[in-house]
């Protein structure tokens, strides 16, 4: 049995483009900070795959013996609009649309987050702040970046000084952005804005009138920037430099070169060691996106009400089924890809179940389980490559299954080995859950999969009467017949 400690993970840090060994500061305790969500609306799939990305990180490196905090904020406040220093508070927005008060809006979408999480299995971050929680360390910060000379102060507002801060050449160190170039992408200033680059960014801004969200700070009533929160919570909860920053691909820029530029100008140092980035997802292979109908919400998923869903899936199979790709790769949502996924979700636990009472039966086994312990491991340890370890339980699972009918052997200690390391794969690692009522749902799956059978074969011998006789009852049991070209699916009226 190998310590876990001894293993060595590589990570893909974004700071570099390489495949990095990581090294803690202080091992075995591992500070891990991820970007949580804008809790304005319900959370979106694509912030779902984010979360459960670095789940597996933070489950993985706590299997491996590391003491992980693991930090995920809540921005509550100061995320405008438009991403940049325009628009309107995207929570205050909502609060006017839906004529509540902006904590409501908070409360109701946190705890919906909260919920789904846990249906994904995800663990609950060691600590979750919130930006509205944090102002007062947030204007010390800023007033911290005005002493150092890196940010100045018009009408109220504060801006980030990014020329000035550019003198050593690091805005853009993680996106690999070049100053020049964004600059010539931007408009020109129009004269009425405070700004005196397009590049600079808001640490505080004054509040008009019809700001609901607001607090006193030296420079005015007003709320502080968005980028600035992440900067503040993960420093004051993992030190000025620390292990790990994740985030959704699309927050690189500006948000997390923004978070780098604030730390250095603050603290004098970058602030993280290790970038890591996961990326999005397509539905049918395009981009998701409210406007274009082409989403799905995790809640549309695990009820099937949705048009490009054929029946309902659990929150289980969904996770399975995101793992499947690696956290760096695109990740394409359908229907056919998530049956797929059920179908391997289901011979996986049901292997684990033939596993629990599984026979050794010879002295030496003829397959190795312990180079396959290995193969898990080293595919874990290369990034946390999710598909391949998955990949190595599939092997696993024929070996069972061979055993299981009389076609192989296991030694007993390969056995004892194999019923220890699977499930910690499965459950510790991977966080896939024996859903509850699965058997349930499988018996009444293959009953409706009859009930239809029968009804094909009474269309086929234009025995109408029967076959609308099974569609119609069906329906008023709640299970809804859809007859397309792949032959007949249900859904299930919840
Ligand atoms: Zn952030």
């Amino acid at each position: 049995m190998t310590t876990p400690l001894q293993h060595t993970v590589k990570i893909y840090n974004t700071l570099n483009g390489e495949l990095q060994t990581f090294q803690p500061i202080k091992a075995p305790f591992v500070g891990m900070y991820v970007c949580g969500p804008t809790v304005y609306s319900d959370v979106h799939l694509g912030n779902c795959r984010t979360f459960i990305s670095f789940d597996l990180v933070y489950r993985y490196l706590s299997h491996l013996g590391y003491k992980v905090r693991y930090v995920r904020n809540i921005t509550d406040a100061g995320h405008l609009e438009n991403d940049a220093d325009e628009g309107e508070d995207k929570i205050s927005k909502k609060a006017r649309l839906e004529s509540l008060e902006p904590m409501e809006i908070v409360q109701k979408y946190t705890t919906g987050f909260h919920d789904v999480m846990r249906l994904f299995n995800a663990h609950p971050p060691s600590i979750e702040p919130t930006a509205t929680g944090h102002i007062v360390e947030q204007i010390e910060m800023i007033q911290q970046i005005i002493d150092n000379g890196l940010a100045y102060i018009v009408n109220g507002s504060v801006y980030f000084d990014v020329t000035k801060y550019n003198a050593s050449g690091d805005y853009g160190m993680l996106s690999g952005r070049k100053i020049d170039e964004l600059i010539s992408g931007t408009r020109d200033l129009d004269g009425q804005s405070e700004k005196r680059s397009p590049l600079d960014f808001a640490l505080w801004k004054k509040a008009s009138p019809s700001h609901i969200m607001r607090w006193n700070s030296p420079w005015s009533v007003g709320f502080p920037g968005w980028h600035l929160e992440c900067s503040v919570m993960s420093t004051k909860y993992l030190g000025q430099q620390f292990d790990i920053h994740g985030g959704g691909m699309d927050l690189k820029f500006p948000h997390h070169e923004c978070e780098i530029a604030q730390n250095k100008a603050a603290h004098g140092h970058h602030g993280v060691n290790y970038w890591m980035h996961a990326n999005m997802l397509t539905l049918n292979g395009k981009r998701m996106s409210k406007s274009t109908g082409n989403t799905l919400l995790p809640g549309e998923l695990f009820s099937g009400d949705n048009a490009v869903l054929s029946k309902a899936f659990s929150p289980s199979v969904v996770r399975f089924f995101m793992l499947q790709a690696h956290y760096r790769s695109v990740l394409d949502f359908s229907n056919d890809a998530l049956l797929a996924a059920e179908k391997g979700y289901n011979r996986l636990m049901e292997a684990l179940d033939r596993l629990k009472t599984l026979e050794a039966t010879v002295t030496e086994s003829s397959w190795s389980v312990t180079d396959w312990q290995h193969k898990c491991y080293a595919a874990m340890n290369e990034d946390f490559n999710s598909p391949i370890l998955i990949a190595h339980l599939f092997d696993a699972v024929r070996f069972i299954n061979a055993v299981a009918d009389g076609t192989a052997g296991i030694a007993p200690q390969d056995l004892s080995t194999l019923q220890t390391a699977m499930p910690a794969f499965v459950f510790d690692v991977l966080g896939l859950e024996i859903q509850q009522g699965e058997t349930q749902s499988q018996h009444l799956e293959q009953t409706l999969a009859l009930l239809i059978r029968i009804r094909n074969h009474a269309r086929a011998d234009k025995n109408w009467a029967l076959s609308d006789q099974i569609r119609d009852e069906l329906a008023s049991a709640g299970v809804i017949l859809k007859d397309g070209k792949d032959g007949t699916t249900y859904t299930l009226k919840s």
